[in-house]
């Protein structure tokens, strides 16, 4: 049985960027209810039960049909959301280091220049998604609870939840704002540890 796990941090510790209240809705309930679904499209297919959330998302044509779009969605989610708590600290923000920093910036130019143009993507994203950052650098976004993973791409560096339910309560339309606030709680060791492991 898959479970949500425990944040390394409290509730209210990001308010820098969002508040309390989105992050337990985010955490406790809809990233529950991905678990709750998963586990329950999975009960009557105790073989897929064992396999680690990558491997089924990679493989979805391995899935059962009758249960394929639940484990696309809500295992999805769940993949998702278990990373996207760990990129996000209280005391995050400020820019990556090291090897991860040069690259961004032979990239892009500037840290500022790689942030600009993620935050493009995350607002040029129609309706509900995610932005991620890949270990080549490439920015890509994905649908619904997509991820590169089944898009046969290697995992990614960071990734942003430009879903509403990510940011309505405090920011309403104003997915900007969000976006641009968020970089202040962003992990950077957590990406840069996943850039050494990654970057093939
Ligand atoms: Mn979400």
């Amino acid at each position: 049985m898959f479970t949500v796990p425990a944040l390394e941090y409290e509730y209210d510790a990001l308010e820098d960027a969002i508040s309390a209240e989105i992050m337990e809705l985010h955490h406790n309930k809809h990233h529950q209810t991905y678990v709750d679904k998963l586990n329950q499209a999975l009960k009557s297919h105790s073989e897929l039960q064992t396999k680690p959330i990558e491997e089924l998302l990679r493989h979805l044509e391995d899935v059962p049909e009758d249960i394929r779009t639940a484990v696309r969605n809500n295992g999805g989610g769940h993949y998702n959301h278990s990373l996207f708590w760990r990129w996000m600290s209280p005391q995050g923000g400020g820019q990556p280091e090291g090897e991860l920093l040069q690259a961004i910036n032979d990239r892009y130019g500037s840290f500022d220049a790689f942030v600009e143009t993620f935050n493009e993507k995350a607002l040029g994203l129609f309706g509900s998604g995610w932005v991620w950052l890949q270990p080549n650098l490439d920015i890509i976004t994905t649908a619904n609870q997509d991820s590169p993973l089944s898009q046969g791409l290697p995992e990614a560096l960071l990734g942003l939840d430009v879903w509403e339910h990510a940011y309505y309560l405090d920011y309403k339309n104003h997915r900007d704002e969000y976006v641009k606030n968020w970089w202040r709680v962003v992990n950077w060791p957590v990406v840069q540890e996943r850039y050494e492991h990654l970057r093939g």
